[in-house]
């Protein structure tokens, strides 16, 4: 049995087992509820996609999400819970939702508040362990924003997606939400090859914002954020310069020079915690270091996610068992191979980054969607809490 529920002009259309759903999130890819789950007894948050077959960019991203949260398994990332779909033939196929745990706020509402270093240093480190994981398991996110990190009231955090797909040149999307650059590294807003301490930069800015309590970089646009790194950070090296493609080059040599300000002054001593202890300066020197660090143009000089994990304001956190947790689902469990996708090509490995690089037909990502969905209908089968069958 299906319970209809309407969230401004979207409609909702949930298994029974689901209650008490409320609005809590709309975005570029879908919108979010939060709901009790009769059957597991716990609050989870339900994710409609939006039109996810609207295009072939909307299809693709879906199943790659899809796939991905079902791949990872790391507590500071979001797991997926259930998957279902109101209609009951491939022909029909039109809705996708995604069950997933229920956090309580997203990283834009946190950053307005007043956070105390151990706040602070908690989120970051809990940040840097995600973000680690996607790395072991090859993915380099580049996007992470603080719309797309949630956290709860105990402090923990987890990412919410996975960022951009390796091949390019398909961010293309007709939705009415503005899409939030100020986060992207300068080696994505120029175009150019990155590493894993691309995520680092993202991490800057965020941490940069929490203290300063106001975005770092907010450019307008990719040439109107370049100009504001720079007019902070300075010019970067010629070094840099020679790695860039000839026209971003050309166009990166002939801005003004910028001699950029030391951090003490991008940062000062008023936007710390005003006790004048001697731990809170020391923390506060600490959070200062390690920004100056993180928020560097060239990627060759700015710290490495290892190496943050180990910075002293991040350090007093560091858990053995969340640093280096590698409990990817793919490694531990067959029924992620079992599936008919994943039949015709190599188990992922960890993921399997060929879906980057496909292309299909939006009839044949919807297939291919509509088997991951029908695969966890029929594991959890949305069993009606009330009179016990599947529906
Ligand atoms: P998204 O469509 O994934 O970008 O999510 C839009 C917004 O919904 C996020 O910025 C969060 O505020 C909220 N949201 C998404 N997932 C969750 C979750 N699992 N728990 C709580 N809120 C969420």
């Amino acid at each position: 049995m299906m319970n209809v529920y309407h969230f401004r002009d979207i409609e909702f259309r949930v298994p029974a087992r689901y209650i008490e759903l409320s609005a809590r999130g709309f975005g570029a890819q879908g919108t979010v509820c939060a709901a009790y789950d009769t059957v597991s007894r716990q609050n989870v948050a339900i994710k409609k996609l939006s039109r996810p077959f609207q295009n072939v960019t909307h299809a693709k991203r879906a199943y790659r999400e899809f796939k991905l949260m079902k791949l990872v398994n790391h507590k500071n990332i979001i797991g997926l819970l259930n998957a279902f779909t109101p209609q009951s033939t491939l022909e029909e196929f039109q809705d996708v939702y995604l069950v997933m745990e229920l956090m309580d706020a997203n990283l834009c509402q946190v950053i307005q508040m007043d956070l105390d270093h151990e706040r602070m240093s908690y989120l970051l480190y809990q940040m840097l362990c995600g973000i680690k994981h996607l790395h072991s398991a090859g993915i380099i996110h580049r996007d992470l924003k603080p719309s797309n990190i949630v956290v709860k009231s105990d402090c923990t955090l987890k990412i919410l997606d996975f960022g951009l797909a390796r091949t390019a040149g398909t961010t293309f999307m007709m939705t009415p939400y503005v899409v939030t650059r100020y986060y992207r590294a300068p080696e994505v807003i120029l175009g150019m090859g990155y590493k894993e301490n691309v995520d680092i930069w993202s991490v800057g800015c965020i941490m940069g914002e929490m203290i300063r309590g106001g975005v770092l970089f907010p450019g307008t646009d990719h040439i109107d954020q370049w100009n504001k790194i720079i007019e902070q950070l300075g010019t970067p090296s010629s070094s840099f310069m020679a790695r860039l493609q000839p026209t971003v080059r050309n166009y990166v040599e002939n801005r003004p020079r910028y001699q950029g300000y030391a951090f003490d002054r991008l940062f000062p001593d008023v936007l710390f915690p005003s006790d004048s202890s001697e731990h809170s300066r020391l923390k506060a020197s600490q959070a200062r270091d390690l920004l100056s660090r993180m928020l560097v143009v060239d990627p060759e000089h700015r710290i490495s996610v290892d190496q943050a994990l180990v910075h002293s304001y991040i350090h007093v956190w560091y858990d053995e068992s969340e640093v280096n947790a590698v409990s990817m689902k793919s490694l531990v469990s067959t029924s992620v191979k079992n599936l008919g996708v994943n039949n015709r090509t190599p188990a992922p490995g960890p993921y399997d980054h060929s879906v980057d690089e496909r292309e299909h037909t939006v009839e044949q990502w919807k297939e291919l969607i509509y088997q991951e969905v029908m695969e966890y209908e029929a594991r959890t089968n949305n069993t009606d809490p009330v009179d016990g069958n599947a529906r």
